[in-house]
């Protein structure tokens, strides 16, 4: 399918499609490899009825997709929000195999939703609402078979209520169920931070591509979650000057640089950056508009569409969020030159790290912050130029590159392992 026809460019499935068929077409994929690996291999619908506290009963929706365990077991997040939707999740779990292949570690990709909204949950709520819905999809979760981990709406505290019921179920500790854990519970060190670590390596692999030094160099953050907070100091440390932040309230913006200790408490206390008295206030739209040198939309997904896309002036874009960008925005980033770093490697820590997590959860063994970092900072250099060596060679953008190399390593191991008939 062209880009130019797909008529949702806000469905994120639609959006992975364009993408996938662009990569399977320059890559001369074999038609029937083609289709076995645009469909997920599994989907699951479930039921969650939850107790709320005042006696009622509500029935939220769950929903599971694996879309390829060609490399590995399922990897992926949960999502709890109020708009989670099964294309979505679709599109997630398919962007997990992109990106568990793009980095090389051996998983494919899975990922779930619950439909409900957190922020209106009270914590013993979201217990029960997590502890049913991973009682309903059990059969198909496992170290060896699927392994969740926290995306928006979820947190550490979560992926403890998931390995605490999953390790009830089959009467033995299993760690291994989830990553993104507390430490105390089998967590990796660097886990909460990886995520905005890999942004920054990547940003700064990026600036030096384009032979610009960190120091100075402005950036905006659309998002101030695990990434999007994550991603703001590393910036800052790396020398970078970051002018501008939101979430979902709103955003506020210093020319001058923001200070982010200021911020971070000014967030403690009050649950979001909306009214920081460090800088004056900038929407969501604006900040994605500013003049700045390095864009990260860190929030969520079709933020930067066919309708803003010609308005952006960052000469960087690096991806913290899944899909911020829609397949029709690609093309005009590109007419604009500006340099994109896709999600499925700028965000890539966060599987990196924790894939660590599973590997030290399988070893019983640990390894300290330092070497996590170390090794997670060797994998997303490689991975960055295994993107950029390959976008060179085929004179295509790093995106169309970084879906080029992930699909041709999905499809290679689909076509050893062949087709079990
Ligand atoms: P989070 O729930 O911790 O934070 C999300 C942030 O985005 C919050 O500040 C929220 O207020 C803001 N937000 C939500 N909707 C928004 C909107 N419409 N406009 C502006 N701001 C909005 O989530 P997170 O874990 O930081 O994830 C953010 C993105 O990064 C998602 O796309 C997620 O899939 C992706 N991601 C997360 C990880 C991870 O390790 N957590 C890894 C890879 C990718």
């Amino acid at each position: 399918m062209n880009p130019e026809q797909v008529l949702g460019e806000e469905n994120p499935f639609e959006a992975m499609h364009a993408r996938f068929d662009l990569a399977a077409q320059k890559l001369g994929l074999d038609p029937g490899l083609y289709r076995v690996l645009r469909t997920p291999d599994r989907e699951m619908t479930v039921a969650v009825p939850v107790l709320r506290d005042d006696g009622s009963v509500e029935v939220y929706t769950g929903y599971r997709v694996q879309h390829s365990t060609a490399r590995g077991p399922a990897k992926g997040g949960v999502r709890y929000a109020p708009n989670v939707n099964l294309d979505e999740v679709r599109a997630l779990a398919a962007w997990m195999t992109w990106k568990c292949a793009v980095v090389n570690v051996p998983f494919g990709g899975g990922k779930g939703g619950v439909v409900c909204d957190p922020t209106k949950l009270s914590v013993s709520e979201m217990e029960r609402v997590t502890r049913r819905y991973i009682a309903a999809i059990m059969d198909i979760l496992g170290p060896d078979r699927d392994v969740p981990a926290p995306d928006m709406g979820t947190d550490g505290q979560v992926m403890a209520w998931i390995a605490d019921t999953y390790s009830m179920h089959v009467r033995s500790w299993q760690p291994a169920i989830t990553t993104g854990k507390p430490i105390e519970l089998g967590g990796s060190a660097g886990r909460v931070e990886a995520t905005g670590r890999g942004v920054m390596l990547s940003t700064r692999e990026a600036l030096k591509v384009l032979g610009i030094q960190p120091n100075g160099v402005t950036a905006a953050v659309q998002g101030y979650g695990n990434v999007g907070q994550v991603s703001a100091m590393m910036l800052d440390r790396l020398g970078m000057k970051v002018v501008a932040v939101s979430d979902i309230r709103g955003g506020v913006h210093n020319a001058r640089g923001l200070d982010l200790k200021a911020l971070k408490s000014h967030f403690q206390k009050t649950r979001t950056v909306e009214g920081f008295p460090g800088g004056e206030p900038v929407s969501n739209a604006q900040l994605l508009e500013l003049g700045v040198d390095v864009l990260v939309p860190a929030a969520t997904e079709n933020v930067i569409t066919s309708k803003n896309a010609a308005n952006i002036k960052a000469r960087v874009i690096v991806e913290g969020a899944n899909g911020p960008v829609t397949a029709r925005a690609d093309k005009i980033l590109d007419e604009k030159g500006i340099y994109v770093i896709p999600d499925i490697l700028a965000n890539a820590g966060g599987v990196t790290v924790s894939y660590f997590e599973w590997v030290q959860d399988r070893m019983g063994m640990f390894w300290t912050e330092d070497e996590v970092n170390t090794r997670l900072e060797h994998i997303m250099v490689n991975s960055f130029r295994d993107v950029t060596d390959m976008a060179k060679r085929f004179e295509v953008s790093n995106r169309l590159a970084a879906y080029m190399l992930a699909v041709d390593r999905v499809g290679k191991v689909t076509k050893m392992r062949g087709l079990y008939a």
